[in-house]
């Protein structure tokens, strides 16, 4: 998986943590943050799966729990980077064969759980066509439509063979390759919460490229405020969400995108037809308890676009809050949500 986000998204949502007064902003990439009661986590901040990266934790362990979070980080990164040749997922979908570690295991069968349960809008199939517009290497393209339609054919999930017995993975075929970028960093960030628990970590938060996962309270006790950018205005904020133990985790076609003839082509394709999602919204963010589920969905609204994405909300047994941003800069968000989140704009709320 390539994760290329520039270091202004790291401002895509900003942490508004531990402000005495309620109106002042830290952005996630303070280092030493102060709280009211004057606790300072043990911080780090890196890059890895090609994005900035920052984990925090208050507590007797917290440096220890960090240690060991940038490294989970980078063995995760190691395992299942497309653009590193040697990991598990550079040689699944170079021998269409693999045995894989544990986690890759477990990403990828709730890769093919998400995509059942979403109709194909998450697809992790889709890294042949990431290929074809240039977003793995960054030499872009647009392709023509002849291009693009023969690769559609090379999507069905049910050609991803899992042997739990052996721990293989294979596809039945040879034409698939996968890329987990959709759903890595949300995995990530709640096995770095899974960490700061088994290391007796009560209050910590974990930036990766924008999406954000906090453990608990704020050790002085009040919710972690979470502010959503506009993706339109680059120092504003859609809302702010107060909240405690959930990812709040965001997809947007103007996270990464290029322009050719006037027109810009982002990284996020619909797996229907193979072109940029273009349904209709401008950015999606989930809230929930489950990182790896919430970066899963986040794509997987932006595609559906606003109906779908409503009407999959509605039906669905996965436990979500949402806040939809559409292309003409409306606001609406889920009814668990109401409550803690707050902004300058209109807001409609959805029930179940
Ligand atoms: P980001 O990784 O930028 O935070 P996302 O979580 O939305 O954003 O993931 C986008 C990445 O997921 C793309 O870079 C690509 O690797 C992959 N991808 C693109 N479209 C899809 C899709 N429809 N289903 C699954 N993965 C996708
Ligand atoms: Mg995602």
């Amino acid at each position: 998986m390539r994760f290329i986000k520039a270091f202004s998204v790291l401002i895509l949502i900003i942490m508004l943590v531990g402000c005495s007064n309620e109106n002042e902003v830290n952005t996630s990439k303070t280092t030493s943050t102060t709280t009211v009661n004057d606790a300072i986590p043990a911080s780090k901040e890196f890059f890895a799966m090609d994005t900035y990266m920052e984990v925090n934790a208050y507590g007797d362990n917290g440096e220890k729990a960090v240690a060991k979070a940038e490294k989970e980080v980078n063995k995760l990164d190691s395992i299942l980077s497309t653009g590193k040749s040697t990991s598990e997922i550079s040689k699944l979908n170079k021998n269409k064969k693999q045995v894989v570690s544990a986690d890759t295991m477990s990403l990828i069968k709730e890769s093919v759980k998400i995509s059942k349960a979403t109709n194909s809008a998450f697809n992790p199939t889709i890294y042949p066509l990431m290929e074809l517009w240039g977003f793995t290497t960054k030499n872009y393209y647009v392709p023509k439509d002849n291009e693009i339609k023969p690769l559609l054919n090379h999507m069905d999930i049910d050609n991803i063979k899992i042997d739990e017995s052996k721990n293989e993975v294979s596809f039945k075929d040879n034409k698939m390759k996968i890329d987990l970028g959709a759903i890595a960093k949300g995995y990530t960030s709640s096995k770095i919460i899974d960490i700061f628990k088994e290391n007796n970590i009560k209050s910590g938060m974990v930036t990766l490229g924008g999406n954000v996962q906090v453990l608990g309270k704020k050790p002085d006790g009040s919710l972690w405020k979470v502010g959503i950018q506009n993706p339109i205005g680059e120092d504003e904020y859609l809302g702010v969400l107060q909240t405690s133990d959930k990812a709040v985790i965001t997809s947007g076609g103007y996270e990464r995108n290029f322009t050719k003839n006037g027109k810009t082509y982002h990284h996020i394709l619909d797996p229907s037809n193979g072109y940029p999602a273009n349904n209709g919204l401008t950015s999606v963010t989930i809230i929930s308890s489950d990182g790896t589920l919430a970066d899963a969905l986040s794509t997987s609204l932006f595609v559906m676009g606003k109906d779908k994405a409503i009407d999959f909300y509605k039906k669905s047994n996965y436990n979500f809050d949402f806040i939809l941003y559409t292309s003409d800069n409306k606001l609406i968000i889920s009814e668990g949500i109401e409550d803690i989140f707050s902004s300058d704009l209109d807001i409609k709320v959805v029930s179940k």
